[in-house]
């Protein structure tokens, strides 16, 4: 569908195009008493998880097929579109009994390719955008291989949603958003629409406003976003969901800034941000030049590549100098870092191992 794939978000007057709907379906009242109070917050798409994939076994895991008349009458009572998350043939089958108008494939399957497979053999011949989520680690050539899946089997209008990827320590996000993946996303494939999950990224009822905030900025097409009527009795993700009037609200305060003619106000920084960058290219280039010489030199007197003090000196001597210069060391420290580390690969012997 055409509201899927668009060919420039910026251009489009729509954004954002809003999700909004349950974790589950859990209960046929529950799922009507959602969306009659989520269409009057203005959404026109309802989700709702009928197959429920747990990280562990014990959780609510959906109430499956038994669903699937409650979602049409959601859509036969207020009008809005239809969607769910199929991790299976069989679950395409069961769904497609009541044309759903859209489906979403689960961070957990897009990781298995396998299974993205699978559903794109079953998805074959069959007319219906599909938004892909993306895997639960940070690999983003599953996510654009689960794409390129689908659209090898004729899908033909493929979105994006961005809900954030699995780290082993817990930070203040669920799931931390690492939002340089989407934009490359956006670089291969940039008429895709890229929607926000601020639901599972952030895990949490407070951050989902802020998060929101920052993808719109970041000219996000859409957002999907949990909504239960009565969150605190939620059979799944209780934490992060909100009530429709929150969402309402959410919606309204949200500032939708849209590329204008103003945009050529910023001309003359980009030009010295251009010459800045092509500068620092070149003394990257010459840096390294001399670096290539000093590898000749420790191979013809022997001296080992990895100069451990000489290491401490130079990040040392640079964090001193970055607090002058009001630079933040941790964004220091990794450019040294990425410098030395390019510096001693270059220095190795081809072909040998590269251990640092
Ligand atoms: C969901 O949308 O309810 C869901 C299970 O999300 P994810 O696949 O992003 O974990
Ligand atoms: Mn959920």
């Amino acid at each position: 569908m055409s509201d899927i794939r668009k060919p420039e978000s910026s251009a489009g007057v729509s954004r954002p195009l809003v999700i909004a709907g349950p974790c589950s379906a859990e209960s046929r009242e529950q799922l009507l008493s959602t969306a009659v109070a989520v269409a009057e917050a203005g959404v026109k798409i309802f989700r709702a998880g009928l197959w429920k994939p747990r990280t562990k076994p014990g959780g609510f895991e959906g109430v499956g097929a038994a669903g699937l008349e409650w979602l049409r009458e959601v859509r036969e009572q207020t009008g809005m579109k239809i969607l769910t998350e199929v991790a299976t043939p069989s679950h395409i089958e069961q769904v497609m009994k009541i044309n759903p108008d859209l489906l979403w494939i689960g961070a957990r399957t897009t990781t298995d390719p396998f299974a993205v497979q699978a559903i794109a053999d079953a998805l074959k011949g069959i007319p219906i955008p599909i938004l892909v989520k993306n895997p639960l680690s940070a690999e983003i050539d599953l996510w654009s291989g689960a794409v390129e899946r689908l659209s090898n089997a004729g899908v033909a209008s493929i979105g994006l949603i961005h809900r954030g990827f699995s780290t082993y320590e817990h930070k203040s996000y669920r799931n931390a958003p690492l939002w340089h993946i989407p934009m490359e996303m956006k670089r291969r494939f940039p008429s895709i629409s890229l929607l926000c999950d601020p639901s599972h990224m952030g895990g949490s009822r407070a951050l989902i406003a802020p998060i929101c905030q920052q993808a719109m900025d970041l000219m996000y097409d859409g957002l999907m976003i949990e909504t239960h009527i009565n969150p605190n009795e939620a059979l799944s993700d209780k934490a992060q969901q909100i009530t429709p009037a929150e969402l309402k609200l959410i919606l309204q305060n949200l500032i939708i800034r849209e590329n204008s003619k103003e945009i050529e106000g910023i001309g003359a920084f980009r030009s010295e941000i251009d010459e800045l960058d092509d500068e620092l290219l070149k003394v990257l280039s010459r840096r390294m030049q001399i670096s290539k010489e000093i590898g000749e030199y420790k191979k013809q007197h022997n001296i080992p590549v990895f100069q451990k003090e000489r290491y401490g000196e130079i990040i040392q001597s640079a964090l001193l100098k970055a607090k002058d210069m009001g630079l933040d060391e941790e964004f220091v420290r990794s450019i040294i870092e990425a410098i030395h580390r390019e510096s001693v690969r270059i220095q190795l012997p081809p072909g040998g191992l590269n251990v640092i």
